[in-house]
């Protein structure tokens, strides 16, 4: 008798190009540069720049420090609001909490988790200071409407990229839209440092101040440069800036971007095929690219039919040892702003956070795993 051994599959496995040390030794031991700003964050800040014609770019220790740093370079103050989805993780909304504003939540779409932009702009009103789109699975926001919108009522518009990298809305990189923009390298995005963010800035109005925002308030940075004869404190800022040796390690995903997303979209694609025919039989439903966004392959999300149906299938899948995961609880039923936020329902976002439910997805995922967990999920629906 054959005894197989099933193996777990992980929900994320964080990807590695090997390099990684290698450049980490290179900014502690050659370049004696261990701290924020140096060469290794120079090298990377210039890949995105020139890669996806971002103004400026500045590297941070998280894409909540980003946003925290876009909340504050958006002048966001007690009673000014915000509108953001309210399908999002947590940071979208802390980073403009922390500085006193009321977040006003907005809706999704019904065909994908995106926030509906037709619903935004009765909720602008004379506080409303800035919208904040996250495009969820790396899809696009609609993002001419968003910007037609914060034209009309004067408003910023701050993406939140974290799950968008190298992704696209028409021919226009994510990130390079909105006035200000965050992405994340957290391990579970498709390129990581373990923990780290950019803050991307396309208007040249904001790109002084970040500068000094991102080193605690001073103009070191300009010192450093030789454009001023000495530095000191010129305004609010923290220590947003990561070590060169975060830096180092996330030079060495960069370099291997094309590879990293060639072998995620193919990942993407075959759970895309092996999950159609369930979908074609109306047990579930697959992501829904609209025809203005790009696919990173970020993640593989399907939607069940209703909450239990949900619960099953993850049960299901946990107890044959893959691990599958739901996603966001709305925010607006958070325990800590369900009261702020009041009756206003938000049906399609209640949606996502009852069915959605996000397959194991990473680099080294096999054709194998793939066929798999797409098994075990059409016996689950048998
Ligand atoms: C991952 C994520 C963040 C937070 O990123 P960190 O780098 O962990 O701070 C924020 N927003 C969204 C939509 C995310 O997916």
């Amino acid at each position: 008798m054959v005894h197989y051994l099933i193996m777990k599959i992980s929900f994320n496995k964080p990807y590695l190009s090997g390099k990684e040390a290698h450049y980490i030794f290179q900014a502690v031991y050659d370049n004696h540069h261990i701290s924020g700003n140096g060469v290794f964050t120079k090298k990377c800040q210039h890949f995105f720049e020139q890669k996806y014609g971002f103004l400026k770019t500045l590297l941070t220790t998280s894409c909540t420090d980003a946003l925290e740093m876009a909340a504050i370079l958006a002048n966001i103050t007690q009673g000014d609001e915000v509108i953001i989805p309210s399908y999002t993780f947590v940071s979208t909304a802390n980073a403009f909490v922390r500085q006193g504003a009321k977040i006003i939540f907005a809706d999704s779409q019904s065909d994908n988790p995106n926030l509906d932009v037709e619903k935004i702009e009765a909720l602008i009103s004379s506080k409303t200071k800035a919208i904040v789109p996250v495009h969820y699975a790396g899809m696009a926001c609609d993002m001419d409407k968003i910007m037609q919108l914060a034209q009309k009522y004067n408003l910023l518009v701050i993406e939140d990229a974290a799950q968008a990298i190298d992704s696209f809305y028409y021919d226009k990189p994510l990130g390079s839209i909105g006035h200000l923009a965050a992405f994340s390298f957290h391990e579970t995005k498709n390129i990581q440092a373990g923990e780290g963010g950019l803050l991307a800035i396309n208007d040249e109005r904001f790109v002084k101040r970040a500068e000094i925002i991102w080193e605690k308030g001073t103009n070191r940075a300009e010192f450093f440069r030789g454009e001023v004869n000495k530095y000191g404190w010129v305004d609010v800022g923290s220590s947003f800036l990561p070590s060169d040796m975060i830096a180092a390690f996330l030079y060495a995903q960069l370099e291997n971007l094309e590879n990293i997303q060639t072998k995620r979209k193919k990942i993407w694609h075959e759970y895309y095929k092996k999950l159609k025919p369930l979908e074609e039989n109306g047990l579930l439903k697959l992501p829904k690219i609209p025809e203005y966004a790009s696919n990173n392959a970020h993640m593989f999300y399907i939607i069940c039919r209703n909450a239990d149906e949900r619960s099953g299938l993850i049960n299901h899948l946990n107890t044959n040892g893959i691990k599958a995961v739901f996603h966001y609880i709305s925010l607006h039923k958070s325990h800590f702003y369900k009261e702020k936020h009041g009756e206003r329902t938000l049906e399609m976002a209640d949606f996502y956070s009852d069915t959605l439910v996000r397959l194991p997805f990473y680099f080294e995922l096999s054709s194998f795993d793939i066929e798999r967990i797409s098994n075990e999920i059409a016996n689950f629906y048998k």
